[in-house]
């Protein structure tokens, strides 16, 4: 997979460079593929600045409104002020060379009894690296939690745990805001994950 390796520009950019660890994907310590397929691999990046995401409102993985506002309120307050524009797509695309970045469903299917939420790859672009969807899947019944809002939208535009990350954090190092795990009381995106988002896109 030599050909998909690429080194992250964020570390080339010496100045400016406040990050506590690069926890982009792909870091260092992971420079694995961007893999489609449920569970199948890392969280990989998002394919475009703009970000366009749906909440499922009908059928199996349907939110109830209560998580639509938790997760409509952890991309207000820690998304909107990065440099990525997100954008609700009421008509979701789930095909296609320009398919609906994140979409976000409510339920355990395939999750292991100790996982309360997920998120995978449905569309590998070519480069390796990026994904033109990504799938969120939460656990009902209280799961979608302001924080793991956060915690799994970090994981759909790239962000990595702390054991993934360069230099390797405890998954627990506060410094990666809520991309700590278990994610449960952080709220915040925090200085780190905004400094790699804004490297990124
Ligand atoms: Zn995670």
């Amino acid at each position: 997979m030599v050909a998909f390796t690429l080194v992250p520009l964020t570390l080339a950019v010496g100045v400016g460079w406040a990050a506590a660890t690069d926890n982009m994907f792909p870091t260092y310590v992971n420079d694995s593929h961007c893999w489609t397929g449920f569970r199948k691999g890392s969280p990989c990046q998002t394919d475009n600045r703009d970000v366009y995401f749906y909440m499922d409102s009908h059928g199996e993985y349907m939110l109830e409104a209560v998580d639509k506002k938790t997760v409509n309120a952890a991309i207000d307050g820690e998304y909107r002020p990065t440099d990525l524009a997100f954008h609700y797509d009421s008509t979701p695309v789930f095909k296609g060379s320009g398919e609906t970045d994140i979409v976000y469903q409510e339920g355990s299917t395939g999750l292991p009894d100790s996982v309360a939420g997920t998120t995978w790859c449905d569309a590998a672009g070519g480069d390796g690296v990026d994904c033109d969807q990504q799938f969120i899947r939460v656990r009902g019944a209280g799961y979608y939690t302001y924080a793991r809002s956060c915690h799994e939208t970090g994981h759909a535009v790239g962000l990595q745990h702390g054991d993934n990350s360069n230099p390797r954090l405890s998954r627990t190092d506060s410094r990666l805001g809520c991309l700590v795990t278990p994610s449960t009381g952080h709220n915040d995106l925090g200085a780190n994950n905004v400094t790699n988002i804004n490297a990124t896109y």
